[in-house]
């Protein structure tokens, strides 16, 4: 059953000049992404910067609107609901940030920012929030003890689990988990990745986890969606994903994750220059200036996403071929 559906979501961008506030140009971050995701399920969502994914994440949470396209939680379209109607809505839908540091008020002690979501959005009665916020130190593995320290007393990691215990206080259906490794050190990061996974199991929650690793996406995700200047060029499941990769900006991607076993050998498609800004999107194909596989097509015509059941690509080297099996 499906708790989110994205239909053809798009987010423009206008750039003004500093003084006179003149339009200097429109930039397209999120161009027509569609995707669902199920109850108890993770979406990964990968891509250099500047792919989109994380404006993605944040048109879903409304900390930007939408310029088109629809959302559906649980099945009800909440793209065009008033702002207050939104906010009763809220609390089933939070985000764990790359930064934790950055929204934790730093004057505030761990139990003030803990009970503050609490207090908003009612989730206990006030004589409920002590305990309240010991059960959500304990559930992220920290101590009650942690209530009265100031966020600067934590190390990074401790941190990420402070705001991962803050995203879950309001019992959410559904997370956004923005780059939540990201920052770590990579010995902490297995942990962080492992607590989520704990807490989803437990809880039954769904994630769109956005990373720009392939090793966490592979480790988090039931499906993957691998974007590229706003849109979605290929997507499937897990296994589909990485076993039989089609598309050749993820194969590319792919060859450039570091391998865990190095006595492993992989072949490497190094991509020609830098992601192209978003106010510069190339015709056709976005991807065809850096494509090792580029062919006279590519320039002129934009791929569709096709496939067949889950799986889907958009490349004109595997149109008509998209079902599983079929090499690139
Ligand atoms: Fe490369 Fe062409 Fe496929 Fe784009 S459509 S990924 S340029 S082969």
């Amino acid at each position: 059953m499906e708790i989110i559906r994205v239909e053809n979501l798009h987010k423009k961008f206008t750039l003004k000049s500093k003084i006179l506030e003149i339009p200097t140009g429109l930039v397209h971050a999120v161009n027509g992404v569609d995707f669902s995701i199920d109850k108890g399920k993770t979406l990964g969502l990968v891509g250099e910067s500047g792919s989109g994914k994380s404006t993605t994440g944040r048109l879903l949470l409304r900390l930007l609107q939408p310029t088109e396209g629809r959302v559906y939680l649980e099945g009800r379209d909440i793209s065009e609901i008033k702002n207050r109607e939104f906010r009763k809505i809220r609390k089933d839908i939070q985000m764990v940030f790359q930064n934790p540091y950055a929204v934790l008020d730093y004057k505030m002690t761990i139990e003030d920012i803990l009970t503050q979501p609490l207090h908003i959005h009612k989730i206990v009665h006030p004589l409920e929030y002590s305990k309240e916020v010991e059960r959500l130190l304990r559930i992220v593995g920290l101590s009650k003890k942690d209530r009265k320290k100031f966020p600067h007393e934590f190390s990074g990691g401790q941190r990420q689990r402070i705001g991962i215990a803050r995203a879950l206080s309001t019992k959410p259906k559904f997370v956004v988990c923005d780059e939540p490794v990201s920052a770590l050190d990579v010995s902490v990061q297995s942990q962080i990745i492992n607590l989520l996974k704990e807490l989803q199991e437990e809880f039954h929650l769904s994630y769109l986890f956005i990373a720009h690793g392939l090793n966490v996406i592979k480790h988090v995700s039931d499906q993957v969606a691998v974007m590229y200047l706003g849109k979605i060029v290929e997507k499937g499941d897990v296994e589909a994903i990485f076993q039989r990769p089609k598309h050749p900006y993820t194969i590319a991607l792919m060859s450039a994750s570091p391998i865990p076993d190095p006595e492993a050998k992989r072949e490497r498609t190094h991509l020609k220059k830098e992601i192209p800004s978003a106010l510069e999107i190339p015709s056709g194909c976005s991807f065809h200036n850096r494509c090792p596989k580029k062919m006279d097509i590519c320039e002129r015509v934009t791929p569709k996403l096709i496939g067949e059941g889950d799986y889907q690509v958009a490349c004109h080297l595997v149109e008509g071929v998209a079902s599983h099996g079929s090499s690139a």
